[in-house]
């Protein structure tokens, strides 16, 4: 399929100016025991710098598979991938690995700590990795912003599941990446633990101004995006605007309530 780029908006192309996010064309053809597996089938899309875009489609769709491809962990068979102005087909695998690092956040819904690491290594090794002159200073004041002071010596497996996210976040959003992935981060969680997670994934969006593409289950949050791009067979069915975030202490309908 093509998205009709001639179409009324929402486009494809972002509306906010600079696209930190360019996809054009993307293909991902990978090989299996039953011959190739055509997971993304010509994927084109912009998300501005700035912006939120919520990612849903059935389970196979390929948001996953998409968002590999964002963190340049997994490379496109054709097509061309840019983001914050780098090709990925120019860069080999240690430059994406050292791309990532300065970049990309990733938050995903099985955590991915190091479980021999401190909540406070788990954070400053990335940065310290990328260069940052005081990783354990920032790490620290990291775990801060997401209410983990009171952890900083713990190990993950004496954390809670939402502990262990939180912890994850704060390693994702360390390094002041241009954006900021997340594959389902409340999968593995309690409503409630889900909410905060969410509430400080917005938060951090909205005060640093990070772009976020977040692939969600959950139509509500979707739409507290400010666009819901739908995948389905590998393909961009359709995009709509969302609402953006709504607070809790304004949420009416999420619509403007007149009258
Ligand atoms: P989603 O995240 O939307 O559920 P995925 O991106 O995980 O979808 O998967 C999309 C499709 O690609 C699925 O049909 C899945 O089985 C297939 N797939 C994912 N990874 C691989 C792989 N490494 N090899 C072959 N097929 C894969
Ligand atoms: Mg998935």
């Amino acid at each position: 399929m093509n998205v009709d780029q001639t179409s009324a908006s929402p486009s494809p192309v972002s509306t906010t100016g600079d696209a930190v996010v360019q996809l054009r064309d993307v293909h991902l053809t990978l090989p299996s025991d039953a011959g190739d597996v055509n997971i993304l089938r010509g994927i084109s899309l912009d998300v501005g710098k700035g912006e939120a875009v919520g990612l849903v489609g059935p389970s196979g769709s390929g948001k996953s598979t998409l968002l590999m491809v964002l963190a340049g962990l997994e490379r496109q068979s054709s097509g061309s991938v840019h983001l914050a102005g780098a090709d990925f087909s120019k860069l080999n695998e240690d430059g994406l690995a050292k791309f990532r690092l300065a970049h990309v956040g990733i938050v995903f819904q099985s955590f991915h700590l190091i479980p021999t690491m401190t909540a406070l290594e788990n954070v400053a090794v990335p940065l310290e990795l990328a260069g940052h002159p005081d990783p354990f200073g920032k790490a620290a004041e990291e775990l801060g912003h997401v209410g983990l002071e009171h952890r900083l010596s713990h190990y993950p497996g004496q954390l809670s599941g939402g502990e262990q996210q939180r912890v994850a976040l704060a390693r994702a959003v360390a390094g002041d990446p241009d954006i900021l992935l997340a594959d389902e981060p409340t999968g593995n969680l309690d409503g409630t633990t889900g909410e905060q997670i969410i509430e400080l994934m917005f938060d951090l969006h909205k005060r640093r101004g990070t772009t976020m593409v977040l692939i969600t289950h959950d139509a509500d949050l979707a739409q507290a995006c400010d666009r819901v791009v739908r995948l389905r067979d590998g393909q961009v069915e359709s995009i709509a605007a969302g609402t953006g975030r709504v607070l809790p202490s304004d949420e009416l309908t999420g619509e403007e309530v007149t009258g």
